[in-house]
């Protein structure tokens, strides 16, 4: 039996003063010691995130990360910065990253196997385009980030990796995919991860959707059987966040 995982991802919204304002307002009603519960945060909001988060079920993500320990790399966030302030998941390659930043899938190995070394659990995105949907191309475009991305990862570190697979043109669009899209997709990646791996390591690594979940369509989407929670954008800067954590 898989633990769900109800993941927000707050992009670049919240200033300091307004994150802890967040957390303040949430927390007791996301108390839900059912499921975990992850807050991935802006880099600046996280140490005041993990202060006010003390005592309670919340962890914190990082959004993002870069692949060395210290040095010459202006405006960059390291690994061991992430976890001496506290926090326990990363994103890796959300879909923004591939496109704004023009993060690779090897780059993205990098970062994943750069979490693992620091026991961060990466939560690893994937997912295709409008384009590639209609092309037919869903399964094999996926299939081929998932494997890059645990090139080189062995089956034990791949048990403390999180997929979060999201359609790009479900992202902030409000157009969910429908509970049988986002299961058939999901039940790919878990073959794909059976192909990498084997079917024991597979049925453990946790699988998330994520494009415009909401309190209303979280609970049918969650309970399909290869979908073991969400990575919530909009939502999650919302009371509706609650409903979600207690779908
Ligand atoms: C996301 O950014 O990961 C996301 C899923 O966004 P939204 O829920 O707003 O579609």
């Amino acid at each position: 039996m898989r633990r769900k995982v109800i993941a927000g991802n707050w992009k670049m919204n919240m200033t300091p003063s307004e994150a802890v304002k967040l957390v303040n307002d949430l927390k007791d009603n996301v108390a839900n010691t059912a499921v975990d519960v992850v807050f991935c945060v802006p880099a600046i909001d996280i140490v005041p995130v993990v202060e006010a988060a003390k005592g309670t079920n919340i962890c914190v993500g990082a959004e993002n990360m870069y692949i060395e320990e210290k040095g010459a790399y202006t405006g960059e966030i390291s690994p061991n910065m992430l976890v001496d302030a506290g926090v326990s998941h990363v994103i890796i390659g959300h879909s923004e990253r591939r496109q704004y930043f023009k993060e690779d899938d090897e780059f993205l190995n990098k970062k994943v196997k750069k979490a693992i070394e620091h026991k961060l659990i990466p939560i690893i995105c994937c997912g295709e385009t409008l384009e590639q949907r209609e092309e037919g191309v869903t399964l094999t475009f996926v299939k081929g980030q998932i494997k890059a991305a645990y090139e080189g990862v062995s089956a034990a570190d791949a048990l403390n990796t999180i997929v979060a697979y999201e359609p790009i043109w479900a992202i902030g669009t409000g157009k969910v995919a429908t509970t049988e899209q986002a299961e058939e997709v999901c039940a790919s990646i878990r073959k794909d991860l059976e192909e990498i791996y084997d079917t024991d390591t597979a049925s453990k690594i946790r699988i998330l959707y994520g494009g415009s979940v909401n309190g209303s369509n979280a609970a049918e989407l969650f309970a399909q059987e290869n979908i073991d929670g969400g990575l919530v954008g909009g939502a999650s800067l919302k009371p509706e966040f609650a409903n979600i954590v207690n779908y």
